[in-house]
């Protein structure tokens, strides 16, 4: 622990060989003193490698000149030597303990002052020497005391509580400034530190809050909170990367556009729409004759309470699209129901929708292809799923990447449904009216369409619609009234698996 001793063994140590004190002399001669050294520099400058030169020792270095400089760099060498012989100790007292002992309060030079050797570097990058960081209190024993006799400190003591509890403030949110207590034996009374805690939790609440609003409000709008949660979970439990925002909002539904996540290592497309089916009532009840009637609701429907039968729907859009995926019918990938949010492929590419046959400016062929296409898919959707869409319109239909996609089809039925071939006529009707306005001469009348459609053969005639409809009609009891004696559907043969349906019951 000695210095000296150490210090004595090294020539180039400060306190090695120190010249005599300089007598006390005139401004005038240390003036011309340093003129001269200046003028000895500029024209002799001894060669570095010349070995009786040694520029380190301390009497040919021009810092040395002073007394009070000199003093001041052999108490710098000192402290510094003494620390390092206090490290080594240190060392060797805490050995591989978990639990060590610092030192550091014995120590001559702050770890700040010292920076510049590299062996204090590492030293800095030791929390245990970090100046910013509260020292961490001393832990009690398991046993909840620690002393003996007079002297027994247990863990409900105030200095020790104070500390811990100034010590636990590290673990608060980083956004909350605890300062740095540097140096100050900083204790906090548990009242003031659980006052603390309470405030800073409540403040990330009521933040986290704030983000949600500023970051979701355009999904606020439209949207319960109960719906609003379920979407969040989908964010939380990875399945959407993140919510953007509403592509459109309905009577009894809104669209909004996601970035996929993943399902359980089953890939999510990049882009998916999210269709919230609305939980307010009132716009439901026109459509529950879409439901009602469709056999493959009929017995879920009549004990469901109003909430659950809005899950039927978005349920319903789930079944019908599979349908039509199997097909080979160009819709949106089902990827997720839960309740009544169904998470579905988006049809359109970086954000931007594809667009309505509605709103799409297509060339006189390119219409005329749409048309070809449309006609196929209703042939497909009728024939290979068993399905009549019931709102198919320019409406529902997106011109994408040269084709076109179905989507809307929560109230599509199958044809055996009560109603189901006059939501076909009305179909059939939209289509050739949309065409034939746009100028597609081919486009068939209504009559013609749906008999292609469908296969039937409903005699055209006189292109009296009372007529026409009145057949369709007249088809639609004969299947009920079938099905009621029977137990089976006659004119139509419908099935899950989509096989073709059968030509009309000619005895019935
Ligand atoms: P609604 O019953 O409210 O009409 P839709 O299913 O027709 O519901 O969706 C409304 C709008 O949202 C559509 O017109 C379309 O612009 C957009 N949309 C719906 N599904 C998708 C999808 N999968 N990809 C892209 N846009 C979609
Ligand atoms: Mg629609």
């Amino acid at each position: 622990m000695d210095p000296s001793g150490v210090a004595a063994q090294t020539q180039k140590s400060p306190w090695g060989s120190v010249g005599p004190a300089a007598p006390a002399c005139s401004l005038t001669e240390v003036m011309s003193e340093q003129l001269a050294r200046q003028l000895d520099e500029e024209n002799a400058f001894p060669a570095l490698s010349d070995p009786a030169v040694d520029p380190l020792r301390p009497e040919e270095a021009p810092d040395t000149a002073s007394d009070l400089m000199l003093a001041q760099m052999l108490q710098m060498q000192f402290d510094r030597e003494f620390d390092d012989q206090l490290r080594r100790e240190e060392k060797k007292f805490n050995g591989d303990s978990k639990v060590s002992i610092s030192f550091e309060n014995y120590r001559m030079v702050h770890p700040y002052e010292d920076s510049d050797s590299s062996e204090d570097e590492v030293d800095w990058q030791d929390t245990r020497l970090d100046p910013y960081r509260a020292d961490k209190p001393q832990t009690t024993p398991r046993r909840g005391f620690s002393g003996k006799g007079k002297n027994i400190t247990t863990k409900h003591d105030e200095d020790t509580c104070g500390r811990k509890n100034t010590a636990r403030m590290d673990n608060f949110a980083p956004e909350v400034h605890v300062g740095d207590g540097l140096g100050m034996d900083l204790k906090l009374s548990n009242q003031v530190f659980n006052s603390l805690k309470q405030h800073c939790y409540s403040e990330q609440r009521r933040s986290a809050r704030l983000h949600e609003k500023k970051e979701h409000s355009t999904a606020e709008q439209a949207v319960d909170p109960r719906t609003r949660l379920l979407m969040y979970k989908m964010v939380n439990a990875g399945v959407l990367e993140n919510i953007n925002g509403c592509i459109s909002t309905g009577k009894e539904s809104v669209v909004f556009h996601a970035d996929g996540g993943s399902l359980e290592e089953q890939p999510v497309p990049e882009e998916v729409v999210l269709k919230v089916f609305k939980t307010t009532l009132n716009e439901f009840k026109n459509r529950d004759r879409y439901i009602k009637d469709d056999y493959r609701f009929k017995d879920r429907f009549s004990k469901l309470n109003p909430r659950k039968v809005i899950r039927l729907w978005a349920e319903k859009e789930m079944h019908n699209l599979s349908r039509m995926k199997k097909a080979g019918i160009p819709c949106p990938d089902v990827v997720l129901l839960k309740k009544h949010i169904l998470v579905m492929s988006f049809i359109g590419k970086e954000h931007v929708p594809a667009p309505k046959l509605k709103d799409v400016m297509l060339g006189s062929e390119e219409m005329k292809e749409a048309y070809q296409q449309v006609l196929q898919l209703m042939q497909q959707l009728y024939q290979d799923c068993s399905l009549v869409h019931a709102d198919l319109s320019e409406y529902n239909m997106l011109w994408h990447q040269g084709k076109v996609w179905l989507i809307d089809v929560s109230q599509s039925v199958e044809p055996t449904h009560p109603h189901g071939l006059e939501f076909l006529f009305r179909d059939c009707r939209n289509v050739s009216t949309f065409f034939q306005k746009r100028g597609v001469s081919e486009a068939m009348s209504v009559y013609d369409l749906f008999n292609t459609v469908t296969g039937l053969n409903i005699p055209v005639g006189a292109e009296d619609e009372a007529l026409f409809m009145a057949e369709i009609v007249a088809l639609e009891k004969r299947n009920e009234d079938h099905i009621q004696k029977r137990g089976k559907k006659t004119f139509l043969v419908t099935s899950e698996d989509g096989g073709p349906p059968l030509e009309p019951d000619s005895d019935d």
